[in-house]
């Protein structure tokens, strides 16, 4: 290795969860090597580029993001090249999926198995979480198996009946084995006997077409979930993380179990801090179909509130990339529809309008969400800050800059997107990935399937990650 340098980013304003200096990042194999104050001369480098004073923050990772998904009979349309490239162009340098057994004759272990195996093609870094669905003796050993190959969580839902709900009985014994691994354990609440006796009720008058999804999935069905769960944690003493919320009063229970000392997590999804169910009567309400659906106006103002008070940890895609043909073949029954929203793209720069202002203020909450609490919370090695010894993962963005969104202009595998006419700033100039820049001025820069495949760590060794990397630095 040359010993200059590979690349300086200089006079930029680097952003952490924590702060922001005015300094120049130098990166060597791939990692930071140095973080410099701009009163100093940037060092020499192979290469350079001058940030003039622009943002420049830690490579996203989003904890939630679904690729080559099977559901039922339908696919998700992208693969691992198109979602990590799509990824990488919206300023995401890490992903995690999930390996969800498919039917009751796939194990965990081998969906986990058949992920890793798809994520060779990956641009950027892979990680996975697990997926338990029904419970049986071989459960805890494939989990033991799952954390020795870094998959350090497990993802269950409290609804869809049928397909992935997984019982009281499972979640409660996952929950235990998860704690004994030092693991965490990911639900999507719904409380399922509701919700399917909402939905029933709402076909046996005919109102079961896309525009009615809202009315089939109430507000009262995703709380009174997060309340059963956080109970079966309390008693299992699990670290416990809710994925997508979308009601101010789901995230305030999980405030509220915080206050009493348990480790438990708020994620929400871009479209949820954003669109309101008014969409449902609009031109395209297929763009919309996702469960839980989006909410009333007054829901949605709350939900941001709770989002810039700190309540809400982490901002997380759920990318899921039908396009519109798959959602009109069934959009006359939303029990047979895909449900689900492309995203890993817009995320940052849908996030980034809402919580950051044009001046740049607001930006260190962003990365917080964005970047540094995803990594943190689940325990991702090396990620989501700017300091020496972390991965030279870097997005650089002028606050001011706006676009307007076109759906047929992104790049995932798909032909529209929920946000499409809107004007959003927050869209990354220039993008490095590991060390690489992947994106610039002169456009995208596909490195091939270098992609690596995270190893996570336990929950408790990640809450103590940035001051081992420091020591390791330091010694280095
Ligand atoms: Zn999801």
């Amino acid at each position: 290795m040359e010993n200059r340098p590979d690349l300086v980013i200089s006079n930029a304003v680097v952003v952490n969860a924590d702060g922001r200096r005015h300094a120049h990042v130098v990166i060597h194999g791939g990692k930071i090597s140095e973080v410099v104050e701009a009163i100093h001369p940037a060092p020499d480098a192979v290469a350079r580029v001058d940030a003039g004073g622009r943002l420049l923050l830690p490579g996203g990772v989003d904890g939630h993001c679904h690729v080559a998904q099977v559901t039922g009979r339908f696919r998700t349309l992208d693969d691992y090249a198109v979602t990590s490239m799509a990824a990488l162009w919206g300023g995401t340098t890490t992903i995690l999926d999930f390996g969800i057994p498919r039917d009751s004759m796939e194990t965990p272990l081998e969906a986990a198995r058949n992920k890793i195996a798809l994520a060779q093609q990956s641009r950027c870094d892979v990680g996975l979480h697990g997926s338990v669905v029904t419970w049986d003796e071989t459960v805890p050993a494939q989990l033991e198996e799952l954390a020795a190959m870094g998959i350090r969580s497990v993802k269950m839902y409290t609804t869809n009946r049928g397909s992935t709900l997984a019982d009281n009985d499972t979640i409660l014994r996952v929950m235990k084995q998860m704690v004994r691994l030092d693991g965490l354990t990911y639900i999507h609440a719904e409380h399922d006997a509701i919700i399917t006796d909402c939905t029933e009720a709402h076909a046996a008058e005919g109102d079961i077409g896309i525009r009615h999804l809202p009315l089939t999935r109430p507000e009262l069905a995703e709380e009174i979930s997060v309340k059963e769960t956080l109970a079966m944690a309390e008693y299992t003493g699990a670290p416990v993380y809710f994925v997508h919320q979308s009601t101010p009063g789901a995230v305030d229970l999980v405030t509220d179990a915080r206050l009493r000392g348990l480790p438990a997590y708020s994620e929400t999804c871009p479209h949820y801090l954003t669109l309101d169910e008014t969409v449902y009567g609009e031109r395209f309400p297929e763009w919309y179909a996702c469960c839980p659906p989006m909410r009333s106006a007054e829901t949605v103002a709350a939900l941001k509130d709770r989002m810039l008070s700190g309540a809400v940890h982490t901002v997380s895609s759920d990318h899921s990339c039908y396009d519109l043909s798959q959602k009109l073949e069934r959009s006359d029954d939303i029990r047979q529809m895909p449900h689900g929203l492309p995203g890993v793209e817009t995320r940052m720069p849908v996030t980034f309008t809402e919580l950051v202002s044009p001046d740049g203020h607001g930006a260190e909450r962003f990365t917080e969400v964005f970047a540094a609490g995803p990594a943190r919370i689940n325990a991702v090695p090396g990620k989501g800050v700017i300091a020496p010894g972390y991965d030279a993962d870097l997005v650089l963005v002028d606050p001011a800059e706006v676009r307007t969104v076109s759906g047929a202009g992104l790049h995932m595998g798909t032909d529209f997107s929920p946000f499409d006419g809107k004007d959003l700033r927050g869209w990354p100039q220039v993008v490095v990935s590991a060390g690489r820049i992947v994106l610039d001025e002169n456009g995208f820069h596909d490195p091939g399937p270098v992609g690596r495949f995270i190893e996570r760590r336990g929950f408790t060794e990640g809450t103590r990650l940035p001051a081992e990397l420091e020591t390791a630095n330091s010694q280095s």
